[in-house]
């Protein structure tokens, strides 16, 4: 199976145009070969859309919020509206907020820092960094690896069975894994959270660009995604849930367009009115091109179907997996097994290879852009690696010896423009 065959297969739909199909490199054994990214669990290439959309936009760029002349104003009307087509592209509830931030592990840091006082956090310890991290000033339960998707459920319900019933809790879960690419039992997993009086947070960074999202359906309290996995990458992000938690915290940043009223006292110290709206966690001039890429993304994918979409992923997915399986040497990395529902990440191992330099060869050689490393979810990669959690084992990590374990892995990841 060569790249090359798998990105002109386009039995079951043509690609989304995006950028950089053209783009050309430099091999070490002389000449060039066009370019195959299958990196887009880190970024995916812009689609073609979202740039002439945001190069259509670009003459009228104004300030949001605090100007009133015309293109100040239309780039305020185009900031709102933006928030209005993600809230439709998450099917969000009408009283739901869609806060824009910086990326995913903005979205999920400003949760924590909004989290109410004693709140009990449980977060599985297969987490992307960006879930797993945020939390630890709240009082957190890092649960065990599940082996199947019912075990997650049944993990997730047992720890919040041992919860303090009265103060408020919050899971943190990830729908669809940046390692395996395993679709996590978000729906099963609410409704366990809902049951103990937890709320729920879902990090749809690797699920939003791949299906189609319904904060409805699955019933989450909030969803974080970030704009540069989703074909937009002017720099945004998303959080979009509940409004009372929100309202309620201290801004995440403070400044002007968060506060509606400040006041000077007479004792010399200063009043402040913060807003109750998303704008609360928006301080400072937002960044009206990212939130518009966002929206031209989420719409583009909403026109193109996600039903079709999914069909071309689903069999991409196959051909990948088929490919890989042909050569004995390669281990895929799972945690739910071969069965499992999938988007377009896989991770596998070398035997007899050290992941770092088979990537090195494999852009070096070949022109195929792929990742390796442990992908900010250390210990994942290690318990699906079965290694040593004190041995080093980043990008670069040292050759292992023969018969050895690897140390990190690689990983290809593709999409709807590939
Ligand atoms: N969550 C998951 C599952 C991810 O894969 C990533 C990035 O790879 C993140 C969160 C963090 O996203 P960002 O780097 O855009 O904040």
């Amino acid at each position: 199976m060569s790249v090359s065959t798998l990105a002109a297969d386009q039995s079951v739909c043509a690609p989304l145009p995006v950028l950089g199909r053209d783009v050309t490199v430099p091999l070490v054994t002389g000449g060039e070969v066009s370019y195959a990214a299958l990196d887009y669990a880190a970024s995916a290439p812009a689609l073609q859309r979202v740039w002439d959309d945001v190069a259509a936009y670009a003459p009228y760029y104004g300030s949001v919020h605090r100007g009133a002349g015309y293109l100040s104003q239309l780039s305020t009307d185009l900031f709102e509206n933006s928030r209005r087509t993600v809230a439709e592209f998450l099917d969000c509830r009408a009283e739901d907020q869609v806060v824009f931030t910086r990326s995913t592990t903005d979205s999920l840091n400003l949760l924590a820092a909004a989290l109410p006082t004693d709140c009990q956090v449980f977060v599985f310890e297969t987490e992307h960094h960006a879930s797993l991290l945020p939390w630890r000033k709240a009082r957190v339960t890092y649960l065990d690896a599940p082996r199947t998707p019912e075990q997650a459920v049944t993990t997730l319900e047992t720890a919040l069975a041992g919860r303090d019933p009265h103060g408020p809790a919050l899971v943190c879960v990830t729908g669809a894994s940046n390692v395996t690419g395993e679709i996590w039992p978000v729906r099963e997993l609410t409704a366990a959270a809902h049951a103990h009086g937890a709320r729920i947070v879902l990090d749809a960074a690797q699920l939003a660009p791949h299906h189609p999202l319904s904060v409805q359906e699955l019933d989450v309290d909030w969803v974080a995604f970030s704009g540069h996995k989703l074909y937009a990458p002017f720099g945004s992000g998303v959080l979009a849930g509940r409004a009372d938690w929100l309202a309620t915290a201290e801004p995440y940043l403070a400044g002007g367009g968060a506060s509606r009223k400040v006041t000077r006292r007479t004792d010399g110290g200063l009043d402040v009115e913060w807003h109750e709206t998303a704008a609360r966690h928006e301080a400072g001039s937002p960044n009206v091109i990212g939130a518009y890429s966002i929206a031209s993304a989420c719409k583009a994918l909403t026109e193109a179907g996600f039903d079709t979409l999914v069909a071309r992923e689903r069999h991409l997915i196959d051909t990948v997996r088929a490919g890989l399986a042909e050569v004995p040497e390669v281990r895929i990395l799972s945690l739910f097994g071969d069965d499992a529902p999938r988007v377009g990440v896989i991770s596998f191992v070398v035997e007899g290879w050290n992941s770092s330099h088979f990537a090195a060869a494999l852009s070096a050689e070949y022109g195929i852009g792929v990742r390796d490393g442990l992908f900010c979810a250390h210990p994942l990669v290690r318990t699906l690696l079965g290694s040593d959690p004190q041995t080093q084992g980043e990008c670069g990590a040292p050759e292992a010896a023969p018969g050895e374990r690897s140390l990190n892995a690689i990983r290809v990841s593709f999409g709807a423009g590939t």
